[in-house]
């Protein structure tokens, strides 16, 4: 086996990786050994010589994501465990085995130990999102994983790294193979099912066309409590993507449900996820619409309100804007709502923090001078863990609001 090339920190920088936090940022490293390339697995060292972790490396601010703590050969065995780990706690707070429920996110980079790696199952495949050249190159390794972990069941291996790859902040250089031949596709089996249950809605899922790997998983739980609220009240899903919270805010016996999003193919999703659960309902009705200009004519028609837009802001150079965003499309909502309509509210901006989230919807309570009670907090479901260590891992917020 070859030696694995070595990575030495700056006097005093080896405190954060001693935490274990996972990043290694340039800024830190003393001396990279000539030759590295992006991807490339690393260990790192301190000043002192002492063993601090394991990685991949990459060009960029963020040099190198640590996959362990301890010193390791990264064979098949090593990715092996770590993803059996990663199965076995969704397993130990009941998410694989649930009948109601086949959707869940398998692995959330960090949270689970994994830099660079998402794995979303979908009743039966597992599509994969890998965020740092390194990862992509472990796809064999993950694959012959996955397969061993879930036999049987796993039927088909999707991978879609190519948006995830190419945005997120990684610069293709095209330094090396993968990055030029860069494509999405099947890494095992094909075309497989593609409806999937969440707490027993049906739902369409195409993770080849649609966005991210197919869902929005991560509302689950929230979609829930949407279901908590819904009973009797006209509806407004904004930014509804495959309608989730229209599906469950129906299921639950809303009045009347509103679906709205700018792109056609989401508003299509959609209509196939609301027949797939009711036929034709005609409670329901979906709108292609920008949310902004939706909200500024018809907020006084409803009584609740589902506010879930995209990340405004995928940097930090971003976040005034993203905040003045959040200010204004808030604003709207709550002016327009009914006296005593439930407002629920979502931010997925990583740079903006639940403090700073809450100060922009305050800042739009005030706009409007209504009364406001916060019922609830909510953030994103266990099966994107945070790590204690990586507090960067938090991205989604929201607060359920009742305006008097
Ligand atoms: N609520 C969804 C996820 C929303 S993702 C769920 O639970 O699954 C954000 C969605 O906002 C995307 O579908 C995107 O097409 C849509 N979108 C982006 N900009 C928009 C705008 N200005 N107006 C309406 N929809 C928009």
């Amino acid at each position: 086996m070859n030696e694995i090339p070595k990575i030495v920190l700056n006097t005093g920088k080896d405190q954060s990786p001693k935490r274990f936090h996972p990043w290694i940022f340039s800024g830190a490293v003393k001396k990279t050994p000539e030759n590295l390339k992006n991807g490339d697995i690393v260990e790192v060292y301190s000043s002192k010589d002492e063993y601090l972790g394991t990685g991949h490396y990459q060009k960029g601010s963020i040099m190198v994501r640590l996959f362990s703590f301890e010193k390791i050969v990264p064979d098949v065995s090593f990715w092996k465990l770590k993803i059996q780990n990663a199965y076995n706690y969704r397993r130990s707070i009941g998410l694989t085995d649930d009948v109601n429920t086949n959707v869940y996110r398998l692995i959330y980079g960090e949270g689970d130990g994994l830099p660079g790696l998402v794995v979303d199952y979908y009743n039966g495949t597992a599509v994969i999102q890998t965020h740092s050249i390194g990862m992509y190159r472990e796809r064999d390794n993950i694959t012959e994983a996955l397969k061993q972990i879930y036999g049987e069941k796993l039927k088909a291996i999707y991978d879609k790294s190519k948006e995830s790859l190419g945005s997120s902040g990684t610069k293709i250089s095209s330094e090396t193979e993968e990055e030029a031949a860069l494509k999405n596709g099947y890494l095992y089996g094909n075309d497989s099912e593609k409806q999937v249950l969440e707490n027993g809605h049906k739902f369409h899922i195409d993770w080849e066309e649609g966005q991210k790997t197919g869902f929005f998983i991560d509302q689950r739980e929230n979609r829930k409590l949407v279901a908590h609220y819904a009973p009797g009240r006209k509806v407004l899903d904004c930014f509804c993507y495959a309608g989730g919270f229209s599906t469950y805010a129906l299921s639950a016996g809303a009045k009347e449900v509103h679906s709205v999003d700018s792109s056609k193919a989401a508003i299509k999703l959609t209509d196939i996820n609301i027949e797939l659960n009711f036929g034709k309902d005609t409670r329901q009705a979906s709108f292609v619409a920008d949310a902004f200009e939706f909200l500024g004519n018809k907020a006084s028609e409803y009584d609740m309100m589902i506010i879930d837009p995209p990340a405004f802001a995928k940097h930090r150079d971003a976040r005034h804007q993203a905040v003045m965003g959040y200010r204004r499309l808030n604003a709207l909502a709550i002016k327009g709502i009914k006296p005593g309509g439930i407002i629920f509210t979502f931010s997925c901006s990583q740079v903006v923090d639940k403090y700073l989230f809450n100060g922009a919807i305050t800042a739009a309570a005030i706009e409007t001078g209504r009364n406001i009670r916060i019922l609830k907090y909510l953030s994103q479901p266990a099966d994107h863990p945070i790590s204690i260590y990586h507090p960067e891992g938090e991205y989604l917020k929201g607060m359920v609001l009742y305006v008097e």
